[in-house]
C-alpha cells in the first residue's frame, strides 16, 4: 500500500548506517534494502526503497541503534490518510496547504 507521494517525514543519514539490517527486520512495509556503493561509503547500508509506502510508525527510529533514522511519528500525511480511513472523514494533516498536500 502506498499512503500520498512525498508526504513522508522519513529521514536516513547514510554515513551514520552501519547496515546492521534492523531496520529492514522492523518495517512492517519494507520501506528500507541494503545496498553496497552508498554515498561513497564501504559495506553495504541502508536505503529508502520504497519512500511512500511509509505509514510513519516508527519503528525504524526507535531500533536503530545508530540514530541514522528519524520520522515524525504519527504526524503528517500518513497520518491523516489512515485517520480519515480510520474515521470515514476528509484526510487533513493541518499543514494548511502549506505543504502543497492538501
Ligand atoms: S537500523 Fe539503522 S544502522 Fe541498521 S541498517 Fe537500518 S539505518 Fe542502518
Ligand atoms: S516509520 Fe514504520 S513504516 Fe515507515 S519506514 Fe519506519 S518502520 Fe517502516
Amino acid at each position: 500500500m502506498k499512503y500520498i507521494t512525498g508526504g513522508v517525514t522519513l529521514k536516513l543519514e547514510a554515513g551514520k548506517c552501519t547496515g546492521c539490517g534492523m531496520c529492514m527486520e522492523v518495517c512492517p512495509h519494507n520501506v528500507f534494502s541494503l545496498e553496497s556503493g552508498v554515498s561513497g561509503l564501504e559495506g553495504r547500508r541502508a536505503v529508502i526503497a520504497a519512500r511512500d509506502r511509509c505509514m510513519e510508525c516508527g519503528a525504524c527510529e526507535k531500533n536503530c541503534a545508530s540514530g541514522a533514522l528519524s520520522v515524525n511519528k504519527g504526524v503528517g500525511c500518513a497520518s491523516a490518510l489512515i485517520n480519515s480511513m480510520i474515521t470515514g472523514g476528509e484526510p487533513t494533516c493541518g499543514c494548511g496547504g502549506n505543504s502543497g498536500c492538501c
